[in-house]
């Protein structure tokens, strides 16, 4: 008899088999190696494109290369796979961010305080503040000196390195804190990470008008100074960023699940990007593209709103069929917008409508559209493709899952699928669910990251 209800599928049920659970456990190992490793933008498309490089992509666009890769300053990249099909009947694209909440060092960063010299930061994209309190935070970014030198930096995440951290108010005063609500409680202008603690050796003598009047601060210059050869006003000219200290991890007595630091959006770059190598070659035109600038709203030169995009695809149709004009490959596109969503929380179920909430475990999740309170900012995909896409994963055993990014007045969020939906290209939301998103740890499922491999990858490879 024909089941009629409708249940959305457990993925570690489905991947039950010893050889599934064998190659899950090898992808997870790679994919927190991955998340260990790439905690900023920049080293995000440096992996990126290294692995493309090394599996043949080319930079050089003609009609002779059918792997293309080509990025913009290190922060948004695009890759594409030529197939069988002409170019006409549009490419078979995945888009990912590269970008993840954080603390941004000011340009005048550099203060001192009793006790402590300090950097003062201006937080990026959604974070809940006290989660960044009384925790090891790790140094990642870039220094770029006048003459144009650019010097990277990375501390913390070594084991012989020192980590840095935002002290916190100890319960004992805070009575009146406690009080508050929750936004007046932490202030932006008190995430300010400790960098340093000691003045310098030079004894310093009484009176002396080259004792300096900030001598913690201006030992933190000398240190500078030693390790990386800059001076204050280099760091007016830099891009500083506090991540969260130390590698991601597996969580649970059954190591089912993955903790660690910007999984929103790395699960689905690393997902679409594994998926790219691995599907096989057929009809299909596959191209990835990876953004930056999500979490802030897409907007500037490397994020979505950007013209990037476009040109690339305008290139690579003068490249591979320059008689077909490129919106006609734009508009015949179909598109995953390959984001993560929100999983149910077990502990506020009562955010979520249960029945349109996606759970851990049960494969990547649809969002038909995004945005918010009626709907509003939202693409909406059609049924038509949808359709095509579950019928799909019906026919090769991919469990997935849909949902709704919360109860319906309470919030919800956007993701890059307008930026694509505005060429008139068939474009779904398709990611895991998370817990904890936007945390320094959040949580996926290691079956989620293997069921959504299979989905990204069958998607190339129909
Ligand atoms: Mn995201
Ligand atoms: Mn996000």
């Amino acid at each position: 008899m024909t089941k009629l209800e409708y249940n959305a599928v457990n993925a570690w049920e489905t991947y039950a088999a010893p050889e599934h659970r064998k190659a899950m456990e090898e992808l997870t190992k790679r994919y927190t190696v991955f998340l260990s490793h790439c905690k900023t933008e920049r080293e995000t498309i440096a992996y990126v494109r290294d692995r493309l490089t090394e599996a043949g992509f080319n930079e050089k666009w003609n009609h002779a290369t059918h792997c293309v890769l080509r990025d913009l300053r290190g922060k948004a990249l695009f890759a594409a796979r030529r197939g069988k099909n002409p170019l006409a009947q549009g490419l078979s694209l995945i888009a990912a961010h590269v970008d993840t909440p954080r603390l941004d060092f000011k340009q005048r960063p550099l203060i001192e305080q009793p006790g402590v010299a300090q950097a003062k930061t201006h937080y990026y994209g959604g974070i809940r503040k006290y989660q960044w309190l009384a925790r090891p935070l790790a140094l990642h970014g870039v220094i770029v000196r006048e003459d144009g030198e650019r010097i990277p930096v990375s501390i913390g995440e070594q084991k012989d390195e020192p980590v840095f951290c935002i002290a916190d108010l100890l319960p004992h005063l805070a009575q009146k804190q406690n009080q508050q609500i929750v936004s007046d409680a932490f202030e932006a202008e008190k995430l300010n990470i400790i960098l340093s603690h000691s003045p310098g050796e030079t004894p310093r003598k009484q009176d002396d008008k080259d004792t300096p009047k900030e001598p913690l601060k201006a030992h933190l210059l000398e240190l500078l100074h030693q390790k990386y050869g800059i001076r204050e006003e280099d760091l007016i000219t830099a891009e500083l960023q506090a991540v969260p200290a130390g590698p991601a991890t597996l969580v649970g007595l059954d190591r089912s699940l993955v903790g660690g630091y910007g999984q929103d959006d790395r699960i689905c770059v690393f997902t679409a990007l594994e998926a790219l190598l691995d599907a096989n070659a057929g009809g299909a035109n596959m191209a990835i593209i990876l953004w930056d600038k999500e979490e802030i709203g897409s907007d500037g030169a490397t994020g979505a709103s950007s013209r990037f995009f476009e040109y690339c695809v305008e290139d690579l149709t003068h490249a591979w069929e320059p008689e077909t004009p490129s919106r006609h490959v734009l508009l015949n596109s179909c598109a995953l917008s390959a984001d993560v969503t929100a999983a149910l929380d077990p502990d506020f179920p009562e955010v979520h409508e249960k029945q349109n909430a996606a759970q851990l475990g049960y494969g990547p999740c649809f969002a038909k559209f995004t945005g918010s309170r009626g709907k509003y900012g939202a693409s909406e995909a059609d049924a038509e493709f949808f359709a095509r896409l579950r019928s799909l994963y019906n026919a090769k055993g991919i469990p997935w899952q849909t949902a709704e990014l919360g109860k319906v007045d309470l919030g919800g969020g956007g993701t890059v699928a307008l930026f694509l939906a505005a060429y008139g290209m068939q474009v779904i939301d398709l990611g895991p669910a998370l817990l904890s998103m936007h945390s320094p740890f959040e949580l996926s499922s290691c079956a989620d990251i293997y069921a959504t491999l299979q989905a990204y990858k069958a998607f190339f490879e129909a």
